[in-house]
């Protein structure tokens, strides 16, 4: 398959020809003619799918004839609009419109909480063909006149099944209820629900549905490994494993912001160097962490499951579950970054005795065990007796009816498997 008989213009090919893209991604490949003959479309893709450019790419093909070089901001009204539930979705997602769109008239902004309004305020004035933004601070330049819906022809709700955990869909019907209601809608999620379903129905007109990777499946081309360990010795076996595989860039994932800034700080203390990426930063924190994490300045970057959604790191080797996340739905997010477009990657859990039963729920979403991998002098001790479950309260946390022994025999192999464990034994 090429990307010359899915009915992409010349100027859009060779868009694609100069992002080195040889072939398309089968989302891309599904998702990009029926969008283009103006079809709803419901597509189960995972970031790193190339799903970015599976709903850009036809979008702006269909924008073309409405791209113009005037300067009257009343030639330039909101015509795209991308809603996503993170601010670093949309800004990821908003620099691979303005890459792809290059050498259009089309113009292109985002918008996102968390930062002054006022710039946004101007770029707006001056008229967006294409706005990437996120529910809330849209709802904002509603309320405050600086944004008008009423041409909109494309909706795109990315990562849907998040906006969904974010409780944002209240959100997404007040903006809805603004755009004409002729409108072509392009839902994106990680993963399909039942309640991703019913989205669909409420926002879709006969979708065509794609799923490009089976239900909840993973890159073929990921490895996963597990290392039984103490909560309280987990940051020392990271330490020892960054080391012992000349791990070069790492991202872990912590269940709290706290947590993720005290593992920042001890691996720092610990000559790993490393940033934190988490909810309680500032914006400009965040895009600074992330920066120096993809410019290769530090090695490691911290991150809870909100920060990190649709982080889009380049050739990302290691992910590393630092404790395994309460909604198994969210290791199949984080360990999706890694191993994106064909290259590998290796996802490594963390697990303690008291987390046998999240264990439990990604092996049975995943319907596989995770190999079992051990550094001896990091084992848990046998005679402790496991620590209470750290759910926050109200989560329903599954009464643990046995400890780690039960778990590791059921971890398939229960030996350590070689490439990982020789070399530490
Ligand atoms: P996404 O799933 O949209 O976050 O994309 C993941 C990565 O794949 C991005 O870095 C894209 O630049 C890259 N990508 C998108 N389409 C292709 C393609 N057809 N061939 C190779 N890489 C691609």
């Amino acid at each position: 398959m090429t990307f010359d008989n899915l009915g992409l213009s010349a100027d859009l090919l060779a868009t694609v020809a100069r992002e080195g893209y040889t072939e398309p991604t089968p989302v891309q490949s599904a998702a990009i003619p029926p969008i283009l003959a103006g079809r709803d479309v419901l597509a189960a893709a995972q970031t790193g799918t190339g799903k970015t450019a599976a709903f850009v790419l036809p979008t702006l093909e269909r924008l073309r004839g409405h791209a113009n070089a005037g300067f009257s901001p009343a030639r330039h009204p909101v015509r795209v609009l991308i809603l996503t539930p993170t601010r670093e979705l949309a800004v990821q997602v908003s620099d691979a419109v303005k890459t792809y769109s290059r050498g259009t008239s089309l113009r292109s902004a985002v918008v996102y909480g968390g930062t002054r309004i006022d710039p946004e305020i101007k770029l707006l004035w001056r008229g967006v063909e294409i706005l990437v933004a996120t529910p809330g601070r849209l709802l904002d330049h509603i309320g405050q006149k600086t944004v008008n819906l009423s041409q909109v022809e494309v909706l795109v709700l990315d990562e849907g099944d998040r906006m969904l955990d974010m409780g944002f869909i209240p959100d997404v019907r007040k903006i809805v209820a603004l755009m004409p209601t002729q409108h072509q809608t392009l839902l994106f999620s990680a993963t399909f629900s039942d309640d991703i379903r019913r989205l669909a129905k409420e926002f879709q007109r006969d979708p065509e549905i794609i799923e490009v990777a089976a239900r909840n499946s993973i890159a073929d081309n990921l490895t996963q490994v597990l290392y039984p360990v103490d909560q309280d010795r987990k940051a020392d076996l990271l330490i020892h494993l960054i080391k012992r595989d000349a791990m070069e860039q790492v991202l872990v994932f912590t269940r709290s912001k706290a947590g993720a800034s005290r593992l920042a700080s001890y691996l720092d203390r610990r000559g790993v160097s490393t940033s934190a990426i988490h909810g309680d930063r500032s914006q400009s924190e965040r895009t600074r962490a992330l920066e120096a994490f993809r410019g290769r300045f530090v090695k490691v970057l911290v991150a809870t499951d909100v920060a990190s959604r649709g982080l889009d790191i380049a050739d990302l080797p290691y992910v590393v579950n630092f404790e395994l996340p309460y909604e198994p739905q969210d290791y199949i997010h984080r360990i999706g970054r890694t191993g994106r477009a064909g290259a590998s990657g290796t996802a490594i859990s963390l697990v303690s005795p008291d987390e046998v039963e999240e264990l439990r729920a990604v092996q049975r979403l995943l319907r596989k065990s995770i190999p079992c991998a051990v550094v001896e002098e990091f084992l848990p001790n046998p005679d402790a007796e496991p620590t209470q479950s750290r759910r926050p309260a109200g989560r329903s946390a599954a009464p643990s009816s046995s400890g780690w022994g039960h778990q590791r025999e059921s971890a398939p192999s229960g030996r350590p498997r070689r490439s990982l464990a020789a070399t530490s034994r």
